[in-house]
């Protein structure tokens, strides 16, 4: 029995979860990830090594920014301190994982936001407060990897993934990084390492970020210092699509990729692939998958070489501005194509200022008035 207290506590998932849906769907996205690797382990990869990288576990990141923002005022974090800790326990729980897998960190925690406690937030206490986002979900999904037989490690970013000072958002010094990283993979021959994405530390040991939704960048650049064949990466949507299928209702599913149109959407703010991440894996030809957590059997989408596949249908972003417009950039189309395009979808739009972006290669944006 691996209760503290005895018997284990009688619970439904609805109990659990009732407050928190998030987080609910969380240990599902943990069980997921631990059949995904077995799968690998016992499959076509069976004999080569793994290595994961993780991010907060669902709307963490967001709520630990809120404590870091409640700071000032005494006692205001307390209530986010309770909520957020009590739903990383309850994953753990719903895991049957032993409450000792969290005790120190979440406790650590504690200490910290009591003693920054009536501080103005400054950008180096962000980056401490919101990287046990990252700290908690590896300490759980390492703990579960290890406790279904498949030797989850924890290893710490602040230890391997080294920075400069810019809290927020950190510079990675690659070479020392890769270095680093490389020490540490000479005993990770029988485990299963289970690293943070998007923290990292400087040459002193301070923690910082690299920036939100910087984990697969994190992931990439593992992938690249262990000279991975493979990085894919799991997101909530079923791979990459031409569109974010909220905003753009003709989003098709993309099959195949290269890595410079990749990158591309990403700098065009496509949320599926954060920018920095097609680097280190152009640079080293390393093959991306992103695949869908819903459906893991699922092909995703393969993100390799130089050609630009053939079939490659015009890909869009939309973002809002903050005077209410919408930013548009299509790759992959001429002008003439991408308004005719844009005028199917949206006959009573008006569109503006139509040109090359200035910012992605062959890409035109223009900004749309509803
Ligand atoms: N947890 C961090 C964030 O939400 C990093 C990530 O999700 O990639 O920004
Ligand atoms: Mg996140």
């Amino acid at each position: 029995n691996k209760w503290p207290h005895g018997q284990r506590p009688g619970w439904s998932e609805s109990d659990l979860f009732s407050r928190n849906k998030t987080m609910g769907f969380q240990y599902k996205i943990v069980l997921n990830l631990g059949k995904i690797l077995r799968g690998r382990q016992d499959g076509a990869d069976q004999g080569k090594k793994q290595a994961v990288v993780v991010s907060a576990m669902g709307k963490t990141t967001n709520a630990l920014e809120e404590i870091w923002q409640a700071l000032p005022q005494a006692g205001a974090a307390a209530l986010l301190v309770d909520a957020i800790l009590e739903a990383h326990f309850k994953v753990s729980k719903a895991l049957d994982l032993p409450a000792s897998v969290l005790n120190k960190s979440t406790a650590d925690f504690r200490s910290m936001v009591d003693s920054l406690a009536g501080q103005q937030p400054s950008s180096a206490t962000y980056d401490s407060i919101v990287g046990f986002g990252e700290r908690w979900s590896t300490e759980i999904v390492a703990a579960h990897l290890a406790a279904r037989g498949m030797n989850g490690e924890w290893v710490s970013a602040w230890d391997l993934v080294q920075t400069n000072g810019e809290h927020r958002s950190a510079m990675v010094h690659l070479t020392s990084t890769k270095d680093a990283i490389h020490a540490a993979a000479k005993n990770w021959h029988t485990s299963l390492p289970v690293m943070q994405g998007f923290v990292g530390a400087t040459e002193e040991g301070v923690p910082t970020t690299l920036g939100r939704e910087g984990s697969d960048f994190s992931g990439a650049l593992l992938a690249e210092a262990l000279n991975a064949e493979m990085f894919c990466v799991w997101k909530d949507v079923p791979g990459v699509m031409t569109g974010d299928p909220r905003k753009w209702p003709a989003a098709k599913f993309i099959p195949h990729l290269d890595h410079k149109t990749a990158e591309a959407l990403g700098l065009a703010g496509a949320g599926v692939l954060h920018p920095d991440t097609m680097a280190p894996l152009r640079r080293s030809g390393i093959p991306l998958w992103v695949n869908g957590f819903m459906d893991p059997e699922a092909k995703g989408t393969r993100i390799e070489g130089d050609t630009v596949p053939d079939d490659l249908p015009p890909l869009w972003t939309l973002s809002s501005l903050s005077d209410g417009r919408t930013e548009v950039r299509c790759i992959g189309a001429s002008e003439e194509e991408a308004k005719a395009e844009w005028r199917v979808q949206f006959p009573q739009s008006h569109i503006q200022s139509v040109g090359l972006d200035a910012i992605v290669p062959q890409c035109i944006r223009f900004i749309v008035k509803n």
